[in-house]
């Protein structure tokens, strides 16, 4: 054999050990998934939370994408829309939550994971049965119809559930309640799992898998006024998914951001965003140690249209925001992702892209065979 002929097997083994190690990172399927998101988080939410503090937990992510957040039938989307789209794939109409704009029911990021014997939950702080969680659990037309999303929350295969709305789920003769009949919910789901209605309660059990913690009537109280932060929340949900030794998949939503950017209310937007932060934090911090965890973070839609203009920043102050809008816009929204499989998240792509590769990293693999 020629010396050039030499080299040139060297090379060819060289390039298809290459080849094999790309694609074996590029096939890898993570144990856990923690999925992020900011509920209207756009890029000015984001830029503005880094001006403020400086550095941010979501700059340890060193994939980025952007995505297009449009309802099959608007270009700007709402909640319920945009959290079937990063849940299930599919795009619905606006109001729509788990469901094809026909009706036709559409299978969950959770439905596929709890087929592979994983554990999975969500953390949010609004209500249990808002638009985003409820994608994650519920098939409905109406993203307010929160008596049947409630019941559907309930029967959902969940493990661990936290956020607030227990208003929801108390009969219609206790004060406050918004139910129309005379269900006890909360009754009900103590047969199924505990059910804690306290932070405090919710920090103390222990021993246990399971959990619906509804810590509040309505949405928890805003990041400023509460003394606990969404990365306590997500700590506390890791900690109790984890004991599962096939894996889990947990959703967190940073809800209120949303709430803060609709009330055009900038100092409430920063401290929403950086109690979502928290979350993330928690969520690298946990995956860095475990590494067989995926995490991604983004948002569902921007809300705002939220810039800066000249002379609007003086120093690390924020001073004179423009919010253009007080409802969402149909501008991208970043994408940042950790962990195995995250290369799969970078570029520009549509909201469907997200949950799709999601539920192609945890679905079970085609059997060739029956
Ligand atoms: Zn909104």
């Amino acid at each position: 054999m020629s010396f050039r002929s030499k080299h040139f097997r060297f090379f060819i083994v060289l390039f298809l050990a290459i080849t094999a190690i790309v694609s074996a990172q590029s096939d890898a399927k993570p144990k856990n998934i923690i999925f992020l998101i900011g509920d209207g988080m756009g890029v000015a939410h984001v830029t503005a939370a880094k001006i403020v503090k400086g550095s941010l937990d979501m700059e340890r992510c060193k994939v980025m994408g952007m995505h297009m957040t449009a309802a099959a039938n608007n270009p700007v989307t709402d909640s319920a829309a945009a959290g079937t789209a990063l849940a299930s794939g599919f795009r619905t109409n606006n109001d729509v939550v788990g469901l094809c704009p026909d009706g036709k029911p559409l299978k969950n990021l959770m439905e596929y994971a709890q087929e592979t014997g994983r554990a999975t939950g969500v953390a949010v702080t609004v209500i249990l049965t808002h638009a985003t969680p409820a994608a994650f659990y519920a098939h409905h037309k109406a993203r307010y119809h929160y008596d049947i999303i409630a019941d559907q929350m309930l029967n959902s295969r969940l493990d661990v559930m936290i956020g607030g709305g227990w208003d929801n789920f108390y009969p219609k003769t206790f004060t406050r309640s918004r139910r129309k009949d005379d269900r006890n919910l909360v009754l009900e789901q103590r047969r199924k799992m505990p059910v804690v209605t306290s932070y405090e309660a919710l920090m103390q059990a222990s021993r246990i898998r399971q959990i619906t913690a509804i810590l509040d009537g309505g949405h928890l109280p805003h990041a400023s006024k509460r003394t606990y932060t969404l990365g306590n929340l997500t700590d506390k949900a890791i900690s109790l998914l984890n004991q599962n030794e096939k894996g889990f998949v947990l959703m967190v939503e940073g809800s209120q951001i949303d709430l803060a950017a609709h009330a055009n209310d900038m100092q409430r937007v920063l401290d929403e965003t950086l109690d979502f932060d928290t979350a993330v934090k928690s969520a690298l911090d946990f995956a860095e140690a475990d590494g067989n965890t995926l995490v991604v973070i983004t948002a569902d839609h921007e809300t705002g249209g939220l810039s800066f203009p000249y002379n609007s920043i003086e120093g690390n102050k924020i001073v004179a925001a423009k919010f253009s809008s007080d409802n969402h816009t149909a501008e991208m929204v970043p994408v940042f992702a950790f962990g195995p499989g995250a290369e799969k998240f970078g570029g520009i792509y549509d909201n469907t892209h997200v949950g799709k590769t999601l539920i192609e990293l945890v679905k079970k693999d085609d059997e060739p065979c029956n």
